[in-house]
């Protein structure tokens, strides 16, 4: 097969002038490449390393309105969020689904309480209200989570939410661009802003395969990076004050025998007054997660130990086996850009969520919200954008614009992600050929990663494509090997490219490990 990189750098040098320049590929570049692309934007995505490689693959993997954010008042947030949880269910049904979700309760009086406030959860929805919320007795709460601890148990609240996989809606969002005329490019990180007359008018960007430094120009550059959009706004102006500050968020996976069934656990109050989730994801239990404000921001940050400890305890109060480290297949840790308050003027915060900062120069700055708002973010900056830029004013269309891959009629494993293109990835080579035991894998899925999702390292392909790194990080390891011999022969890479890109994933995957 041949390596279709080459083609896309080609069409970038081919173009003389863009429309819209987005810089990083998480949920907030996607979303608003994808707003971008389908108003009839000449629209250029440019990701430093891989898409979704920051905060966007470290998710909890909800789609959800924030049960959280319905206690502390912001109404207006979860009506947004849940509006938006039942646009995506509707645009891209192979990445969503319902999940049921137990509060467990040990006290009576806490029934009613979470039970009123539930119901109006559910009201805040409307139309695009999932399933109806409900009180379970004790045997209820027992039969929907057969591991919860007993002793005590009074019964508990069972409430509906959306479940996805993060950076396989990343890689969605990428396909769905492309199919409507985008170009996009990982491993390009953008290393300057173009000036013209003091105003922004483009990005100088590094080719981390050839090493060559390319131009692009722009009517408008959005810089969409994440927590690393205080870096991009000091190549625009030198001495820009730091508008993030980064928390830190950490899951661990264990097997599925902590929850023993379908229905995901929310813990509404921990010790440290945050919720915590249990959620079976891909065969196994997802838990998490913490809040840990950090000095600095990391592409790889690694969990503390104390919020190894502090998951593993709270789910110890309510699972009966309780997880022990030992039980951790992988373990892995998100920065939240959260922005400082001080840092906004008040005029240009379009929304609570996240943030718009338009610079002097005219580089356009998202960031903060979650990836359940993705669109709407999108939405916002695409319009922001196209004003500052004076780009013909074009309407929205991606309220029903279905994602690539729509389809109802999907499966209900792991190969449910591909959607309407299952059966071109069934027809690939080692379609029946399983990656490994432990996991759900095929080497099928290595080949078209690469041919149709642009994979370009192991890593790409077991963290990202797959999410083997998350599901088994000793599993991930051991199948590394295989994958880059799969990836060589796509590519045509010789054999010290698959032994350099072996060891730079083990020593990866080592960090999800616990110690
Ligand atoms: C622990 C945790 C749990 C969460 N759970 C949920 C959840 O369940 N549901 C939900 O809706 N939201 C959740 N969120 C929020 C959501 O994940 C984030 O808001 C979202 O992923 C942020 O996306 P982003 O695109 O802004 O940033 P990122 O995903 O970090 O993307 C930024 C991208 O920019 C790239 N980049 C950086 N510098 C450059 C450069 N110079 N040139 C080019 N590219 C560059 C990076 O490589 C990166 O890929 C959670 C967040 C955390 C931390």
């Amino acid at each position: 097969m041949s390596d279709p990189r080459p083609a896309l750098i080609q069409a970038i040098t081919d173009t003389i002038d863009w429309d819209v320049i987005i810089i990083g590929g998480g949920a907030s570049g996607l979303g608003a490449a994808v707003e971008a692309v389908t108003r009839g934007y000449r629209t250029l995505l440019l990701e430093a390393h891989d898409y979704g490689k920051g905060t966007s693959s470290r998710s909890t993997k909800l789609i959800h309105g924030g049960v959280r954010y319905l206690a502390q008042g912001h109404i207006h947030l979860v009506r947004e969020s849940l509006h938006e949880r039942g646009l995506l269910k509707k645009n891209a049904p192979h990445l969503v689904h319902d999940l049921g979700f137990l509060i467990a309760t040990y006290r009576f009086w806490r029934l009613p309480f979470y039970g009123i406030g539930l119901k109006l959860y559910d009201w805040l929805a409307g139309r695009l209200n999932l399933r109806p919320s409900r009180a379970l007795g004790r045997q209820g709460a027992l039969d929907r989570i057969p591991t919860l601890k007993p002793k005590g148990l009074k019964g508990g609240i069972l409430y509906f939410d959306g479940q996805f996989d993060d950076s396989r809606l990343a890689i969605t969002l990428l396909r769905t661009f492309e199919a409507h005329g985008g170009v996009a490019l990982n491993a390009a990180p953008v290393t300057g802003i173009l000036k013209v007359s003091g105003r922004t008018a483009g990005v100088t960007f590094h080719d981390d395969e050839t090493g060559k430094v390319h131009t692009a120009r722009a009517k408008a550059v959005i810089n969409a990076t994440g927590i690393f959009v205080d870096a991009i706004r000091q190549l625009d102006t030198a001495d820009a004050a730091p508008m993030l500050t980064p928390s830190q968020g950490v899951h661990i996976v264990v097997g599925p025998q902590f929850l023993a069934g379908s229905t995901a656990l929310m813990v509404p109050k921990t010790s440290d007054g945050r919720v915590l989730f249990a959620v079976p994801w891909h065969g196994r239990t997802l838990i998490g997660t913490t809040d840990t404000p950090m000095p600095a921001v990391a592409l790889e940050p690694r969990p503390l130990e104390t919020e190894i400890d502090f998951i593993l305890a709270t789910a110890g109060a309510y699972m009966t086996p309780a997880p022990t480290r030992s039980d951790i297949l992988s373990v892995f840790a998100g920065l939240r850009p959260l922005v400082k308050a001080r840092a906004v003027n008040d005029t240009k915060k379009l929304s609570r969520e996240h943030t718009l900062l338009t610079s002097d120069s005219g580089l356009i700055t998202l960031t903060g919200g979650k990836w359940t708002t993705y669109r709407r973010m999108g939405l916002d900056i695409i319009d922001l954008a196209a004003n500052e830029a004076g780009l013909p004013s074009a309407p929205s269309r991606t309220e029903s614009l279905r994602l690539h891959g729509w389809s109802e009629s999907v499966p209900a494993d792991h190969w449910r992600v591909y959607g309407s293109d299952l059966r071109e990835v069934l027809a690939l080579d080692g379609a029946q050929t399983a990656l490994h035991p432990s996991l759900p894998y095929s080497e099928a899925e290595i080949r078209w990663a690469v041919r149709c999702e642009q994979a370009r390292t192991v890593e790409d392909v077991l963290a990202r494509r797959l999410r083997a790194l998350l599901l088994d990080a000793r599993a991930s390891m051991a199948t590394a090997p295989r994958v880059a011999e799969i990836m060589a022969e796509e590519l045509g890479r010789d054999d010290v490219w698959q032994v350099r890109q072996v060891e730079a994933f083990r020593r990866l995957a080592d960090g999800y490990l616990p110690k």
